[in-house]
C-alpha cells in the first residue's frame, strides 16, 4: 500500500515551529517512501477559524517548499459526508442521541469530582427507549466500549495502552449539528486513505477514542507517531497561544527556509552527529524510527548560526534573488548601486540574516541624512578636513579603479602625513557610510563608486567647515 501522510492544522492560530515540525516530518516520511502528502484544514470550529491563520498556513508551507500532493481539503466542506456516517452509526446503534442538559452534565461532573472520581459522562441516554424526544436539544455520542483495552503501537513511543473504562461516550455531533474534531479526523483519515498519522503528543489522548470509532466502522487503523514537545530556551512549551512566532515572522526576520527546515528537522530526529542537512539529504535519510521520545529545545542561536551558514553556502545568485525582495520591501532602489551579487560577496559573512544585510547596506544605494554624531565629533577635525581634501584630489584623478589602488592611496597618505592608517580608514568610513561599521573601507569605496564617494567626501568637508565656523 502506498504510504500516505497528512498535515491537518486547525486555522485557529499562526503556523509556528511546532506545527512546522509536524508538517515537515509528515512530508519527509511521505517523500522518503515515495508516498503522498495531504493537506487538510480542520475548520469545523467555525468561530475560532480565521482567514489570517489560513493564509499563514498556505504561505508558510509554500515558502518552506513543503508541497502537498492532495488537498487542501476543508472539513467545513465535508459536513454531508460526516452526517452520512453519523446516521449509519445511529442506525447500527454505535451512536446515540443524548438529551442531557448542560446543567445536568455540570452537576454530574461536580458530583464525580467531589467523590474523587474522574469526571466522565455516565451514559444516561445510552439505552434510552424513546430515542427521539420532541423539541429537545441533543448531541450525538459515540457508544464507546465499556470493557477491554485499546492498545496501539506508536512508532515513537512504543505500545500505548488505554482502558476503555477510562474513556467516556464521546460527543461526535454537537447540539448545533456540527460534528466534532475527533469524529471528523477519523472519517477524513479513512476517506483519504492515510496510512501514517504523525502529530503532536497532545493528541495521544484522542487516539484511543479515534481508534474505537474506527473499530466500530470496521476499517483499517493507521499507524501513529506522536511527536514530543518542543520547548523554548527557557524550557517552556512552545504553543501557538503563548510564545510561538508565526512562520511569516521568520521570513520578516530574514531567515532562509533551508535554515529553518534544518533546525526543525533536528528537533527530535538525528542521524549520527550530522548537523547540516540539505532538503534532499533530509528526504533521503529521514525515518520515524530514529525520532526521539524526549522533548527538544528550539534555539534561536542555533537557527541564526544555520542561517548564516546557508547565506554563505547557497549559491550567491539564489541568495541575491531573495535579497532583492527584502531590498524592495525596504524601498531600497537596487539600480542605484552595486549589483547584489557583488554586495553579497562583500557582506554575507558578516551577518546572520538577510534583514541585517538589508538594514546595513542602505548607504550603497542611497544618501544618508546625518553622520553618526559621536563619530563625526571624534573624526571630523580640522586637521582631518585637510586629509579628506587630499584624498578627494587623489581619488578624483585615479585611472585604475580597484581596491588595491584605493588602499595604496590611503597608505601613501598615512606615510606622508604621518597619520595612522587606522585613523584614515575610520575617517573615510564615517564620511562614506555615515557610521563606524563597515567592511574594509577600500572595498566599500569600490562598490559605492567614484561619483558617490567624491560627493560624500565633499559632504564631510562641508560638514567640518560648517561646524568649525560655529565653534
Ligand atoms: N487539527 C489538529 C491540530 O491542529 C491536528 C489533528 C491531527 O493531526 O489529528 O492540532
Amino acid at each position: 500500500m502506498k504510504i500516505k501522510t497528512r498535515f491537518a492544522p486547525s486555522p485557529t492560530g499562526n503556523l509556528h515551529i511546532g506545527s512546522i515540525r509536524t508538517a515537515l516530518y509528515s512530508w519527509l516520511f511521505a517523500r522518503h517512501n515515495n508516498g503522498k502528502f495531504v493537506l487538510r484544514i480542520e475548520d469545523t470550529d467555525l468561530k475560532r477559524s480565521q482567514e489570517v491563520s489560513l493564509n499563514s498556513i498556505f504561505h508558510g508551507l509554500k515558502w518552506l517548499g513543503l508541497d502537498w500532493d492532495e488537498g487542501p481539503y476543508f472539513q467545513s466542506k465535508r459536513l454531508d459526508r460526516y452526517r452520512e456516517v453519523i446516521n449509519i452509526m445511529l442506525d447500527k446503534g454505535d451512536a446515540y442521541k443524548c438529551f442531557c442538559s448542560s446543567t445536568q452534565l455540570e452537576k454530574i461532573r461536580i458530583d464525580l469530582i467531589q467523590k474523587g472520581l474522574k469526571p466522565r459522562y455516565p451514559g444516561i441516554c445510552r439505552n434510552l427507549k424513546h430515542k427521539d424526544i420532541l423539541n429537545q436539544d441533543y448531541v450525538i455520542r459515540f457508544k464507546n466500549p465499556r470493557t477491554g483495552k485499546v492498545i496501539f503501537n506508536d512508532i515513537v513511543r512504543g505500545d500505548i495502552i488505554f482502558n476503555n473504562q477510562e474513556l467516556d461516550d464521546l460527543v461526535i455531533q454537537r447540539s448545533n449539528g456540527m460534528p466534532t474534531y475527533n469524529f471528523c479526523v477519523v472519517i477524513d483519515d479513512l476517506d483519504m486513505q492515510i496510512t501514517h498519522v504523525i502529530r503532536g503528543e497532545d493528541h495521544i489522548n484522542n487516539t484511543p477514542r479515534q481508534i474505537n470509532i474506527m473499530k466500530s466502522l470496521g476499517v483499517k487503523i493507521p499507524i501513529y507517531a506522536h511527536l514530543s514537545m518542543i520547548l523554548d530556551e527557557d524550557k517552556h512549551k512552545i504553543s501557538k497561544r503563548k510564545n510561538a512566532l508565526s512562520i511569516i515572522e521568520y521570513y520578516k526576520q530574514g531567515f532562509l527556509p533551508e535554515a529553518i527546515l534544518n533546525h526543525v528537522v533536528r528537533l527530535g530526529w538525528s542521524c549520527g552527529d550530522k548537523e547540516i542537512f540539505s532538503i534532499l539529504e533530509m528526504q533521503e535519510l529521514f525515518n520515524l524510527k530514529s525520532v526521539s521520545k524526549s522533548s527538544s529545545i528550539f534555539s534561536t542561536k542555533k537557527l541564526l548560526w544555520l542561517n548564516k551558514y546557508y547565506i554563505n553556502n547557497l549559491s550567491i545568485t539564489h541568495i541575491s534573488c531573495i535579497l532583492k525582495k527584502y531590498m524592495l520591501e525596504k524601498n531600497i532602489l537596487i539600480n542605484n548601486g552595486p549589483n547584489l551579487e557583488s554586495l553579497l560577496k562583500l557582506l554575507r559573512n558578516r551577518y546572520h540574516t538577510l534583514k541585517e544585510i538589508t538594514e546595513s547596506c542602505r548607504y550603497f544605494y542611497q544618501e544618508f541624512k546625518d553622520f553618526n554624531k559621536e563619530a563625526a565629533k571624534k573624526h571630523f577635525t580640522i586637521q582631518n578636513c585637510f586629509v579628506l581634501k587630499k584624498i578627494y584630489q587623489k581619488i578624483k584623478k585615479l585611472i585604475v579603479w580597484d581596491e588595491k589602488t584605493i588602499s595604496g592611496v590611503m597608505n601613501n597618505l598615512s606615510v606622508s602625513m604621518q597619520i595612522k592608517i587606522k585613523e584614515i580608514n575610520m575617517l573615510l568610513r564615517v564620511a562614506i557610510t555615515g557610521n563606524v561599521f563597515s567592511p574594509s573601507i577600500s572595498s566599500v569605496i569600490i562598490l559605492v563608486g567614484r561619483e558617490k564617494t567624491l560627493l560624500r567626501i565633499k559632504k564631510a568637508i562641508n560638514y567640518i567647515n560648517a561646524t568649525s565656523i560655529k565653534k
